[in-house]
């Protein structure tokens, strides 16, 4: 570091000693911030401090993801370099905890299908649970290795390969990183990026677009290592406009070009990022209609549909005792993909099926596409909301009958069953609030 900040050194490891600058970016579909914004996201805001995101309804509601500012210069790229309005095929690569794919939702249009990917089981599982908070139904999300892409050979327009790094960048934020990091470990993550670049790059259209980022500063893990890589492919590095107040650094490296983000610079943590278009000739693979997921009686569907707002952008498929809500347009090819991959879910959790009762399932009432007034609300006091999320049961009484939804300032938290003479708390307990400390 020393050797590439040169001058500029001292300011980097004062930058250190500062505390990390806290950012969230919201979930525009659920919410709305007036805050200072982070100059190259629409989504990303400034806080003045770090409130105990864990003791916030909205952290919960899905109203926004904790995200440090940096990271957020994806939009920047994609922006420039796609048209966002049509319906895209996305896959993210090394997605959990969802920082990125949760990004990628908000920025995607509605037809579009996003594949989030995490080949670690538990941090598939975290993955899964933040997609959910999000709200979208056009996601599957998988616990595949990368290898297994090379069978949707040319079928993505977009990937991103958000990169296992050494971690550089997040020497502040996280001071354990310092003591994971070695420089035999920055060439083990270097081997392995240019490995998982390999294995997925079939995946890739001919003119598709690959993101590459890590978190980290050395070169033998970004420039020098994308440089190496690119004189093995046919691929042209793309430019991004950044005006010079956002203090960006472009590198120029061989054939390769990339925008670095140091702490002393920008008001957010360590960061690089990439895009290259692919110019070598991929055929695509053909999608097998053949491939089904189970329909729901027709008597199911006849009740559920109203649950939902633009009943007829979707479909409902039986996964057990579990309905799930696809898009229509996207069916055909998440029934495909899933017969291809390890998916952890996909589309929306809708209800489960009991006999003659349809229990709703939480994923819903986090749902973008929820018909909220179709059902009974209870809003909640800040206090109450916290007893819900931390699944303390009958915590009020109620006169009404049925299922019905708790909401903290008009966001749902989640599902509640009246009894009449007492209220059943159904929130997953896996998700519940476990910190026993108060603000
Ligand atoms: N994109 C995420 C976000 O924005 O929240 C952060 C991703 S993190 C930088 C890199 C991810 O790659 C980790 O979740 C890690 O488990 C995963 N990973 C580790 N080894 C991998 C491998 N060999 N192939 C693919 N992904 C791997």
């Amino acid at each position: 570091m020393t050797n590439s900040l040169g001058k500029y050194w001292d300011q980097f490891a004062q930058a250190h000693q500062q505390p990390a600058p806290v950012s969230i970016r919201i979930n525009p579909a659920k919410y709305k911030a007036d805050l200072p914004r982070v100059p190259w996201s629409d989504y990303g805001f400034y806080l003045n401090e770090r409130p105990v995101f864990t003791l916030d309804p909205l952290f919960h509601a899905g109203a926004y993801y904790v995200q440090e500012a940096s990271s957020l210069f994806l939009e920047q790229v994609l922006k420039q370099t796609a048209d966002l309005t049509q319906p895209l095929r996305v896959l993210d690569l090394c997605a959990a905890p969802g920082g990125k794919s949760t990004h990628l939702l908000s920025l995607l249009s509605p037809d579009s299908l996003l594949i989030s990917n995490e080949v670690i089981r538990p941090r598939a599982q975290i993955l899964w649970e933040n997609i959910q908070k999000w709200g979208h139904t056009n996601v599957v999300v998988t616990n595949s290795d990368p290898s297994a892409f090379q069978k949707l050979k040319g079928y993505f327009d977009i990937i991103l390969v958000d990169a296992p790094c050494s971690g550089e960048g997040l020497f502040r934020k996280d001071p354990e990183a310092q003591t994971e990091w070695s420089e035999e470990n920055v060439m083990l993550c270097s081997q392995r990026q240019r490995r998982i670049l390999n294995d997925v790059w079939p995946a890739l259209k001919q003119n598709g677009l690959l993101i590459y980022s890590t978190c980290t500063y050395n070169r033998f893990e970004n420039e020098e290592n994308l440089s190496t890589w690119a004189k093995e492919h046919a691929v042209e590095f793309v430019s991004i406009q950044q005006p010079e107040a956002w203090n960006i650094e472009t590198i120029s490296f061989g054939p390769s070009v990339g925008y670095r983000f140091y702490p002393h610079r920008v008001q957010g943590e360590g960061f690089f990022i990439s895009a290259f278009i692919k110019k070598e000739n991929t055929d695509g693979v053909r999608i097998k209609p053949g491939a089904r997921l189970n329909t729901p009686t027709t008597n199911v569907i006849d009740r559920i549909k109203p649950w939902t707002k633009e009943p007829d952008r979707f479909r409902w498929v039986q996964q057990d005792d579990l309905i799930l809500q696809i898009p229509d347009l996207l069916l055909s090819e998440v029934a495909w993909i899933s017969n291809l991959l390890y998916p952890i879910g996909k589309g929306t959790a809708v209800a489960e099926v009991k006999h003659d009762k349809l229990i709703p399932a939480h994923a819903f009432a986090l749902s973008n596409a929820i018909q909220s007034d179709f059902f009974q609300i209870t809003d909640l006091s800040e206090a109450d909301a916290i007893a819900y999320l931390r699944k303390d049961t009958q915590f009020f009484d109620s006169t009404q009958k049925g299922f019905g939804l708790v909401q903290y300032h008009n966001l749902n938290l989640g599902w509640v069953n009246h009894l009449g003479n007492r209220t059943n708390n159904l929130y997953p307990s896996n998700w519940r609030i476990r910190m026993t400390t108060h603000r």
